[in-house]
């Protein structure tokens, strides 16, 4: 079923729903099951799985000579989206990327999707490689989430690459995209980004998937915004809870997100990492309290395939 559609079957009730990444190359699915059945009792109706472009290594030979070496870390979106379906009968979402796909591994990736019943996908620009400064697109690849949302909205239209078939399938995605309440790090301002999001939805994304954030009123900021500039689609807060101390630095850097001062501030006081924990935890439980209150339609959680703290938090809301 689309996302649109669990969300108005639910006018109400805000949904659980959560975001997992595949295992690294040489794990077995059975890691994407231990992460999910913890979870399963906050009846998600659907689960999100990211996907990951390919990166560089570098092999050393008995001859001191370096090999660079392009690798994909965690392959197996597709199936892992096949697997979660059959199992759990729940919606799975694939994360759909620009970098590392031709438009023609593209199409054939959304054929796969199609074939497999897979209605909704969330289309994304990517990251860049690790080596890479910035985003680098795949020679005959998209560069912009737009590029890859065009050419869903194509075959959405019965309009495939290169051939012409007057009676084409038209499929029939519902189409997310990602929305960035603290700005999007390569946006020269905030009025920049919200066009190009405008454009998104215009284009044909149905719902938006949020940043993680840690201050609801960038949340609550952020949809207004957008309903004031016409983007009337359901806006999906994304949640991570804190974890480790660690992150107090990681996730400002890797994420451009602030943390607030409060939060920041009692996880500086903690004596343990358990601490850290347990402020995250508290915290993430409050913020979703208020964000029910605001009339999030989902709230979506990325568990980064460690089910525990989500667990926690989903039991003192659902
Ligand atoms: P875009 O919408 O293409 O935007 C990228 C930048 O270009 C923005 O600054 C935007 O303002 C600007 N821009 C947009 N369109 C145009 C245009 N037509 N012309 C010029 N400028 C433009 N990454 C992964 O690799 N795998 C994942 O599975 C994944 N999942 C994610 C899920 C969510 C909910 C979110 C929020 C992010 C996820 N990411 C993932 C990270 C995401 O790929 C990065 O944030 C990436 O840098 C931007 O992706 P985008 O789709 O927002 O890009």
């Amino acid at each position: 079923m689309k996302i649109t559609e669990h969300i108005k079957n639910s006018p109400t009730k805000t949904l659980f729903s959560f975001e997992l990444l595949p295992p690294v190359k040489g794990q077995s699915i059975q890691g994407i099951y231990d992460a999910i059945d913890p979870l399963m009792e906050f009846k998600p109706p659907f689960i999100d799985v990211t996907y990951h472009r390919e990166d560089y290594i570098y092999k050393q030979h008995d001859s001191g000579l370096l090999e660079k070496v392009s690798y994909r870390k965690r392959p197996g979106t597709v199936a892992i989206c096949a697997a979660i379906m059959s199992r759990y009968k729940v919606d799975a979402v694939p994360h759909l990327i620009c970098g590392g796909f031709t438009k023609e591994e593209t199409e054939n990736a959304l054929i796969d999707l199609q074939f497999l019943g897979i209605d909704n996908v969330l289309v994304l620009r990517g990251d860049a490689r690790h080596a890479d400064s910035g985003f680098i697109p795949t020679p005959g690849g998209h560069a912009y989430a737009t590029d890859l949302l065009q050419q869903v909205t194509n075959m959405n239209n019965g309009i495939y690459l290169h051939e012409d078939h007057d009676t084409a399938f038209k499929t029939q995605f519902c189409i997310g995209v990602a929305g960035y309440p603290e700005k999007h790090f390569e946006s020269p301002n905030m009025k920049t980004d919200f066009n190009f999001l405008k454009k998104k939805v215009e284009m044909g994304a149905e719902f938006i998937v949020t940043q993680m954030f840690f201050d609801n009123s960038k949340y609550v900021d952020f949809v207004n915004k957008c309903r004031e500039n016409g983007i009337n689609v359901p806006i999906i807060p994304g949640l991570k809870p804190i974890t480790s101390s660690k992150q107090l630095i990681s996730l400002p850097k890797i994420f451009h997100i602030d943390l607030p001062d409060d939060l920041s501030e009692a996880i500086v006081k903690c004596k343990s990492e358990k601490d850290v924990k347990e402020v995250g935890i508290e915290f993430m439980i409050q913020q979703c309290k208020e964000l029910i209150k605001v009339g999030a339609p989902v709230l979506h959680f990325y568990t980064m395939s460690n089910p525990g703290p989500t667990r926690r938090i989903a039991e003192a809301i659902f």
